[in-house]
């Protein structure tokens, strides 16, 4: 189902000025087969909703144009990259319901890539440079003046290929030389001032091992990565525009002929969002300072976090559709996320009555001793679903907060005198209570009518009552966990302010644990697949990470409560 979904999202998707960008390139002789995109994460962290972002752009171009997306993984720093990561970004791309059509590694272009570097040094465009990082940093120069030359840089062409075959055969230490694009000291695009183009990393990589001693840049490896898999297409985040000259330079020294495709990079806005942090770098130290339980806490904005938290893949699809494509960045509010949840849950998830702060309910007048099955809906937005049993007898939980001992005009739930319909059972009326030594109420005593069944078709059955309430018979009742989540960080914008530890705003209440819930027994056939509404509660997905206990996590409320803190 959610195949179709994705496929008429994207087709009927409006235009933006990506696809307005492939359109007149269509115009200008591009052939429509030589369409083809990429999504580029580098496995050093969890994929998260930013990432969606970029998924959506270059899948849903994809298939909006009917155009191939490769995965590309990004794998040339193997300090920081894991095969853990490799898994996960991939599980959680095919969870979106995106499918890519090639799995490809920058790291599986080494060869190729060094075999350029050698043809950029023998047509004088690269050199080896003995100086170290910060005195090669030293000379770039600032925006406004211009840089300083390398004393190496005009360093013959044989010696250059010598020390380059020496670079890679590990002669020598990280630090001790890098090799450079020769290209502009005073250039006004500072990534233009020579930039490195191999460092010497000794670190076994998780795919080639101890193969390699030097490492390509980002810079000198994209460009060059997305020409080998014939990508018409790169598009990446505004950060890289400043980026887009030297991607262009690198592309116009290598050897190509007149049929080759030359990638185009274009450039959207990241996505931020409110009350969260998206770099990976943040999220890795949230992670291993146990701020969180891991990269797939429901309160990370992690894909798998969200997946935990029970947000539907079709929710973030939308999501990202909605927030669109755009040229600057701003911050999306996280209720939009929430929103666009709740659309999707409305529709899907499975209804089922679950008290999260119990007080006991006896029914003076309902027979001891008896239990009936009612039916009700499991899902009244969509009829398939069909109907469950809820069994009800004389003893019941109902919500701490459904009931109050003073009348209030405004209050339309239980209290001392006053009816309300027990949803798809009786109306019921508060006669007394009984309270403990602290003054908390333990019982609530009641009676109800029984020709006021709903669904008997009675007269009493149709009497209009102000409010409902949920319950659950004490009997069958199962006892299940809860976790509800609020938002990690108090501050719309942790990060925003960089003299500011982004940890420090880190919201101590973020997970409340409840466990003195009780479920109606239909919670016993929960799968792994399933959503549910926890009615007038909210949405809850469950979790399986405790076997011997249900524990569900709430994804959100049934509407936006956020405004009025509440
Ligand atoms: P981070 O800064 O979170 O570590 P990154 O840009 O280093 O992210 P990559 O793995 O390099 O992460 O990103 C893969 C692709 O996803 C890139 O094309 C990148 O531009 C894009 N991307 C990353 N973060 C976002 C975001 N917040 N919004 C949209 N696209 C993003
Ligand atoms: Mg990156």
């Amino acid at each position: 189902m959610n195949d179709s979904i994705i496929k008429s999202t994207f087709l009927n998707q409006k235009d933006n000025f990506l696809s307005d960008l492939i359109r007149s390139d269509l115009d200008n002789n591009l052939k429509k087969e030589s369409l083809k995109f990429r999504f580029p994460p580098e496995p050093n962290g969890f994929l998260h909703i930013g990432h969606a972002k970029s998924i959506s752009i270059n899948f849903g171009l994809g298939i909006k144009f009917g155009a191939s997306v490769n995965l590309r993984f990004d794998d040339t720093n193997p300090q920081k990259e894991d095969i853990e990561f490799i898994e996960s970004i991939k599980q959680d791309i095919k969870w979106l319901g995106f499918n890519y059509t090639s799995e490809c590694y920058a790291s599986d272009y080494f060869n190729q890539l060094y075999e350029w570097a050698i043809v950029l040094i023998k047509n004088n465009d690269a050199y080896v440079d003995d100086q170290s990082q910060e005195k090669i940093s030293l000379q770039r120069g600032s925006p406004t003046s211009s840089g300083k030359e390398s004393p190496f840089r005009n360093r013959s062409v044989d010696e250059n290929l010598s020390l380059f075959e020496k670079m890679k055969r590990g002669d020598f230490k990280s630090g001790d030389c890098v090799l450079r694009a020769k290209i502009n000291m005073s250039s006004h695009n500072m990534h233009m001032r020579d930039p490195v183009m191999y460092r010497i990393i000794n670190a076994s990589h998780h795919r080639t091992g101890n193969k390699w001693k030097i490492y390509p840049t980002y810079d000198w490896a994209h460009g060059q990565s997305d020409f080998i898999e014939s990508i018409s297409h790169s598009f990446c985040t505004l950060e890289f525009e400043v980026h887009r000259e030297l991607y262009d330079w690198f592309l116009n020294k290598i050897p190509n002929d007149d049929n080759s495709i030359i990638p185009k990079q274009r450039e959207f806005a990241r996505l931020n969002l409110s009350y969260t942090v998206m770099s990976k770098r943040k999220l890795a130290e949230l992670v291993e300072l146990n701020l969180v339980s891991g990269w797939d806490d429901p309160r990370m904005p992690t894909i798998s976090g969200l997946r935990r938290r029970g947000i539907p893949p079709i929710s973030i699809i939308n999501f990202c559709d909605k927030i669109g494509v755009a040229k600057r960045e701003n911050i999306i509010d996280y209720a939009l996320l929430d929103y666009c949840a709740r659309e999707t849950l409305n529709k899907i998830s499975k209804r089922v009555m679950v008290v999260l702060d119990p007080v006991e309910l006896i029914i003076d007048n309902y027979p001891d001793g008896n239990e009936e099955i009612l039916e009700a809906e499991n899902n009244p937005e969509d009829d398939s679903y069909g109907f469950r049993n809820v069994p009800f007898s004389k003893y019941l939980y109902i919500e701490r907060d459904d009931f109050k001992e003073e009348e209030n005009r405004k209050y339309f739930r239980l209290s001392i005198g006053k009816e309300v319909r027990l949803k798809n059972a009786y109306i019921i009326k508060a006669n007394s209570v009984e309270k403990d030594s602290f003054g908390q109420i333990k019982r609530i005593y009641c009676t109800y009518d029984p020709l006021s069944r709903s669904g008997s078709g009675s007269p009493e059955s149709k009497r209009k009552i102000k409010g409902t309430i949920h319950w659950v018979s004490k009997s069958k009742a199962v006892n299940i966990n809860v976790r509800v989540y609020d938002r990690l960080f108090k501050k719309e914008s942790p990060d925003g302010d960089q003299s500011v530890d982004f940890k420090s705003h880190i919201n101590p209440q973020s997970l409340l644990i409840l466990d003195n819930v009780y479920a109606e027994p239909s919670i016993k056939k929960a799968s792994n697949d399933d959503y549910f509404q926890f009615q007038r509660k909210g949405y809850f997905k469950l979790d399986n990470c405790d076997n011997n206990n249900m524990v569900f996590n709430r994804t959100t409320t049934l509407r936006d409560t956020s405004k009025n803190n509440n």
